[in-house]
């Protein structure tokens, strides 16, 4: 499947959604601290609302705040800060936790994530979820 990339204009234009404070908060030289993907390579052409009559496409970007889910919440304590990463890598932190049934409020750390998935830009993440075994067995928790 050919992947959609974005103009510039239709990026300049993305308004962030429903994220759209993150969005503005973070700035434009941002790069998700996981993938290391840029604002514009984090845009993907999607389905938006897909299980309602309405759907229809259109770019998002979602960046969501990720924090160590062992902590407090909004309380910067565990096992790293409460930082913005993207979508692509926050869900992929939920499904390798799902995959190898990691406890709950276990979350891997941005650096950790970024170790165990392959990102392209404008697509989806592929997750090496032996990696991110190998990784939570290393760390003894
Ligand atoms: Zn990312």
């Amino acid at each position: 499947m050919k992947i959609k990339v974005p103009t510039l204009e239709e990026f300049l234009s993305h308004d962030g959604l429903h994220y759209k404070n993150l969005w503005r908060e973070v700035g434009d030289s941002w790069i998700c601290p996981s993938c290391k993907r840029s604002k514009y390579e984090v845009m993907r052409w999607a389905k938006r609302f897909p299980n309602s009559s309405n759907a229809f496409w259109g770019w998002v970007a979602p960046l969501h705040r990720h924090h160590d889910h062992s902590a407090p919440y909004m309380s910067n304590q565990g096992r790293f800060p409460m930082t913005a990463i993207c979508d692509q890598c926050n869900s992929s932190d939920g499904a390798a936790k799902r995959k190898l049934r990691l406890p709950k409020d276990f979350s891997f750390s941005p650096q950790e994530i970024g170790c165990f998935v392959n990102a392209t830009p404008h697509g989806k993440h592929e997750i090496d979820y032996e990696m991110a075994k190998a990784i939570y067995d290393s760390l003894h928790i």
